[in-house]
């Protein structure tokens, strides 16, 4: 099995924390939706012989695409690779962009799940941190969602924006549970260097949370999800029973996956490559017919670590057996070696073979992770 991501990398406006490849030029749409087409060409042969089980378009903002750009890169999809007919077709969404005439637009479209970037439900955070929603076309946009017939919605939300209370936080929480979605993705803030909010923050003019309170806004998290039914089958992602993200379960059981666009990453078990993160680059670079990705072989180490690193983060936690068949006796014991004291205070949990983060092991995740790195 193996997975398609295409990165259209336009927003109409940058939110402050973010720190992706993204660029305000939408002229430059049409030209990069047939450099797209070109590259799924160019790379027919990089997935050998794999259905494809899901799809993926991210951003960026995919939502500004109209039909007919959406159009011409399914029919190029559909005619390079066998697509699964069961396969998973996601695309990243602004509630802004999703009103009922956008639902009409893209009736006929293969899509069967949406991943929505609201963020927060307060109209205060939006603008802090300089999103195009307002609070109402966030719930709006679930709605018109449901309304359209998609019955896998997932929505993201931030925790710990600046002078959020653990309060506020449990308020978005039960906001986001009353809108009968399947799937939520939380990710407490961080502060990318160079973004506009970390700027904003040595400057001292953000009223940032505190660890201790990020850890208690997490704790409720958890709390509040499992009180409703929603697995936490990876630190920030929580489904209701068989929604889980099929395409980001690939990525974390180190399926392979091909990524289209300037910025994209591609893997393909042996290799990591990345696409240039500029859309002129790459669109240059294609109608040439030269290089536009940099390829990192993945050395025995590199594999061990990325193994280790995906699979901590998730509710299956890492499976020794698995682990010492594919890296060899003296890795799984350097592994459980390492591991051994956050299981003695109960940080990492060990039974039928598997190490699993504890809730209080989840919040200092980072800290166990670089014990176990081999470099
Ligand atoms: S819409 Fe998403 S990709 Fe675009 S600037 Fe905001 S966070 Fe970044």
């Amino acid at each position: 099995m193996a997975g398609i991501y295409i990165h259209i990398p336009f927003c109409q406006k940058k939110c402050t924390y973010c720190d992706f490849y993204t660029e305000v030029a939408p002229q430059l749409i049409p030209n990069l939706i047939d450099s797209i087409i070109k590259e799924l060409d160019i790379r027919k042969d990089y997935l050998p012989d794999s259905a494809i089980n899901t799809i993926y378009l991210g951003g960026g903002t995919p939502s500004i695409l109209s039909k007919e750009q959406f159009s011409k890169i399914f029919e190029a999809i559909f005619s390079t690779y066998s697509v699964n007919e069961d396969a998973e077709i996601t695309f990243e969404a602004n509630p802004d962009d999703l009103t009922t005439d956008f639902f009409e637009s893209i009736r006929l479209l293969p899509f069967n799940r949406i991943s929505i970037g609201i963020q927060s439900f307060g109209d205060e955070d939006l603008k802090r941190i300089n999103r195009r929603h307002t609070a109402f076309q966030a719930i709006e946009s679930v709605s018109n969602a449901q309304q359209a017939g998609f019955k896998n919605i997932s929505i993201d939300l931030i925790y710990g924006l600046p002078s959020q209370t653990l309060e506020k936080w449990e308020k978005q929480l039960d906001i986001a549970l009353s809108l009968n979605v399947q799937h939520i993705s939380a990710y407490g803030l961080t502060y990318e260097e160079g973004t506009v909010l970390w700027k904003q923050r040595e400057k001292g003019i953000l009223n940032v949370v505190e660890d201790e309170t990020m850890n208690k806004m997490y704790s409720l998290l958890v709390k509040k999800m499992k009180e409703n039914s929603f697995e936490a089958y990876e630190i920030s992602n929580f489904a209701l029973p068989n929604f889980r993200s099929r395409h980001n379960s690939s990525y974390w059981k180190q399926e392979s996956y091909i990524g289209l666009g300037p910025s994209a990453h591609s893997y393909d078990l042996i290799s990591r490559q990345w696409n240039v993160a500029s859309i002129k680059d790459y669109i240059n670079a294609i109608e040439i017919n030269t290089e536009f990705f940099e390829r990192e072989e993945l050395t025995f180490e590199a594999r061990y670590n990325d193994f280790v690193m995906v699979s901590l983060r998730t509710a299956e936690g890492i499976d020794l057996i698995t682990l010492e068949h594919e890296f060899g006796i003296k890795l799984a014991k350097y592994c459980l070696q390492n591991i051994k004291p956050f299981i003695d205070t109960k940080k990492v949990d060990f039974s039928v073979n598997r190490l699993r983060l504890t809730s209080d092991g989840i919040l200092i995740s980072n800290q166990i992770l670089i014990q176990l790195m081999k470099v």
